[in-house]
């Protein structure tokens, strides 16, 4: 997913509490050097195409909101077109070549609006587990490698911090 952007959505305590929790673990973590990513897109745009297959993009119903307005259509509307319904949650739906519906030529349609999942990728809690899980990132995302500049590790906790209150919230 191209570029860095924190859009409206996220409840402000939990991520406050997310960040601080991570922040006193700060000393010693594996990544405290920081970590080397660059996006390439548009060389790459995988983790939003259908290149490794269907997927999810989870969407709250805050997010739906901010999408939907910044569509310029209602709720409904959006929640009919552009999502599905997946036991208790909803994901953004897929072209029929398993693309997200908002992956157009130019990159994410909707890029200033786009779900946490997208904005928060790859600092995942799943992919900062350790230095080996992350490495096995690096075989999805091109992104991660040797030569990109470091993210520091404020930044990478800024968006785990992110991704965490998102689930703490929104997973079942
Ligand atoms: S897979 Fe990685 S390099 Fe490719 S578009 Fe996604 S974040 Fe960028
Ligand atoms: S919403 Fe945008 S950033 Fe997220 S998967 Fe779809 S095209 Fe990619």
């Amino acid at each position: 997913m191209p570029g860095v952007l924190y859009a409206p959505g996220m409840d402000g305590d939990s991520t406050q509490r997310a960040r601080t929790l991570l922040q006193q673990k700060r000393e010693g973590a594996w990544y405290a050097g920081g970590l080397r990513f660059a996006c390439r897109f548009p060389e790459c745009c995988d983790c939003c195409s259908g290149k490794r297959g269907p997927g999810y993009v989870w969407v709250s119903r805050d997010e739906m909101a901010t999408i939907a307005a910044h569509l310029g259509i209602g709720f409904d509307l959006f929640q009919a077109a552009y999502t599905r319904p997946v036991d208790s949650r909803f994901s953004l739906v897929e072209k029929p070549n398993e693309d997200c519906i908002f992956l157009g030529d130019g990159g994410c349609s909707i890029y200033a609006v786009r779900p946490a999942q997208c904005r928060t990728y790859p600092f995942w809690e799943e992919n900062l587990r350790n230095r080996a899980a992350w490495r096995l990132e690096a075989a999805h995302c091109p992104g991660i490698h040797d030569n990109a500049e470091p993210v520091p590790a404020d930044e990478v906790e800024r968006r785990l911090g992110e991704d965490i209150a998102w689930r703490r919230r929104h997973e079942p």
